[in-house]
């Protein structure tokens, strides 16, 4: 039997409910438990796949083909399972599918209300986690603060849930802040009071308190917290700042949390086996080496739009000990007529071209390539950034001058980037890219293989442009390799070139399966490169 566990946020937003979530499941799994996670987004875009980055941070793919929150970025990598269509659930697609079924007559002939039938969906898609995980404990995110308008449909779904399956099948987490007031030099706990309130109010009684604190609160503290919201003193605990978010886990372990949850779940409260994850913050404490990677894209100005991204480097780094700076390089700058190349690039050791759609910025991202392949800088190019290192090529090494993307430019007269003939007809904005696993082939004795060390590999994609087979002889008679490809379409998945210490460029999205544990072979090899340069 599956039981659940529900995490909500109280008084501000952006206080790391999707960290406190993630860090409970990975301590729930650290002592022997099957986890889940899920995410309630209450806003009403069916995915986030449409929302601008610069307001909403990165897209993460899971390997089904979702279009999620950045929170399931996270989740997967604290608690290194892969996530499913079960795991991003909005508003949007909650009221689509009770129209549509509304449309459809299931409702035979009643009035479709916001209780039981919206409310209903929602319980369906938290059931339905747990049903197809077969998780033994399932972990769900409540996006959004309590007192929200827009999560209300949620909230009462959470009282409903909470009422039919009673303490020892589920759990409620409150997230909430306690501010410390200068002047009075005090930490304060009305805000978290009542935020508590509101949450009984809508008749939730949250089980545990988990309140973000600039250091350490104290017994009076949580006694009057107990008193006054219901809650016993040791359910209570404290999330203190904290430089590192990979150490959460571990705070929130000291304090037993995991052990009160299992307790209260009746379950056996197994050993938790949490020394890899002690050893990585170890090494993370311990990196006694740095290197400079430049990040070259159009929405540097929000670091989370590229998180995954980001968070590969790192990953990579602590693997070699070595501390990954980021150089965050907006492509339009780039663009510039005079623009010094060498200053921006003056202590970067790689370059790295991630993914991006439309038109700005562009030929600033191009110049940045045609910088790495002139100076035998390592580079790594992802999605959209392989398609510009194929333009890069063809129009500087190959002399096909007129070579793009029929994306920036529908009549390129060398389409050497195009719509796959099943994108053409498509209408539709969302959900309708080449998207989630699909398998590559790698040529031996390339760049890629050497990385992987396999023939076969499956990688998540988000786009919907292709190379165009057309000019592969072309490039290929220039020094350009294709070391991957999809065998069932014929598609290009990876470039490199071989010439150059290390050029690499990949259709698909690798950042989405990197860990903090295991860095994935892509990034791994790029950044050793990058330290070696
Ligand atoms: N815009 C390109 C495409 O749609 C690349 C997408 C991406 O980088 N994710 O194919």
């Amino acid at each position: 039997m599956t039981k659940y566990v529900f995490v909500t946020g109280g008084v501000v937003s952006g206080l790391g409910k999707g960290i406190t979530a993630s860090s409970l499941a990975l301590l729930l799994k650290s002592r022997g438990y099957k986890v889940f996670m899920q995410k309630f987004d209450p806003y009403f875009n069916i995915d986030p796949g449409t929302m601008n980055p610069i307001q909403h941070g990165e897209v993460f793919v899971t390997y089904d083909g979702c279009e999620t929150d950045l929170d399931l970025g996270h989740y997967e990598r604290f608690i290194d399972e892969e996530l499913n269509y079960t795991s991003n659930i909005t508003s949007g697609k909650i009221y689509s599918s009770v129209i549509e079924k509304e449309r459809h007559g299931d409702y035979l002939g009643a009035t479709v209300q916001l209780v039981p039938h919206i409310t209903n969906e929602i319980k369906n898609k938290v059931y339905e986690a747990g049903l197809t995980s077969k998780a033994d404990i399932v972990i769900t995110e409540i996006g959004g603060t309590v007192g929200d308008i827009e999560s209300q449909a949620f909230i009462e779904t959470l009282r409903q849930i909470q009422y039919e399956k009673g303490p020892q099948e589920t759990a409620f987490v409150h997230t909430t802040l306690i501010p410390y007031v200068v002047g009075s030099n005090e930490l304060k706990t009305k805000p978290t009071q009542n935020s508590v309130k509101d949450l009984q109010n809508m008749g939730i009684r949250p089980n545990f308190l988990v309140c973000r604190t600039p250091f350490s609160t104290s017994d009076a503290i949580k006694e009057k917290l107990s008193l006054f919201c219901s809650i016993p003193k040791e359910n209570i605990i404290d999330c203190v700042d904290a430089k590192n978010i990979y150490d959460i886990p571990i705070n929130l372990h000291e304090q037993g949390i995991d052990e009160l949850i299992l307790k209260q779940f009746n379950l056996p409260v197994n050993k938790a086996n949490l020394k890899y994850w002690e050893d990585l913050l170890k090494t993370m404490d311990s990196l006694d080496k740095e290197v400079e990677i430049a990040l070259v894209g159009k929405y540097v100005e929000l670091h989370d739009a590229y998180l995954s991204v980001a968070e590969s480097l790192r990953h990579a780094g602590y693997k070699y000990h070595t501390k990954v700076n980021i150089n965050w390089v907006n492509s339009e700058n780039l663009e510039k007529e005079n623009v010094n190349l060498k200053e921006i690039f003056k202590n970067t050791k790689g370059i790295l071209v991630p993914g991006g759609f439309g038109n700005r910025g562009i030929e600033g991202k191009i110049k940045a390539i045609k910088y790495a392949r002139e100076n035998n800088v390592p580079f790594l190019g992802i999605c959209l950034g392989m398609q510009l290192s194929v333009i890069e090529f063809a129009r500087n090494v190959c002399n096909l001058e007129g070579a793009n993307s029929t994306e920036f430019d529908p009549l390129a007269k060398e389409p050497i980037i195009d719509l796959m003939s099943d994108q053409k007809t498509v209408i539709n904005m969302g959900g309708t890219l080449r998207l989630g696993n699909y398998n590559c082939k790698l040529k031996k004795g390339t760049l890629a293989y050497n990385d992987y060390k396999t023939e076969d590999i499956k990688e998540r994609h988000r786009h919907r442009y292709e190379f165009n087979n057309k000019y592969k002889e072309l490039l290929e008679e220039h020094g350009m390799v294709f070391s991957g490809i999809n065998e069932e379409s014929n598609l290009v998945e990876i470039i490199e070139i071989p010439k150059l210490k290390h050029f690499i460029a990949c259709q698909f999205h690798p950042e989405f399966k990197s860990r903090p544990t295991r860095p994935h072979p892509l990034f791994d090899s790029f950044v050793k490169s990058c330290i070696e340069n």
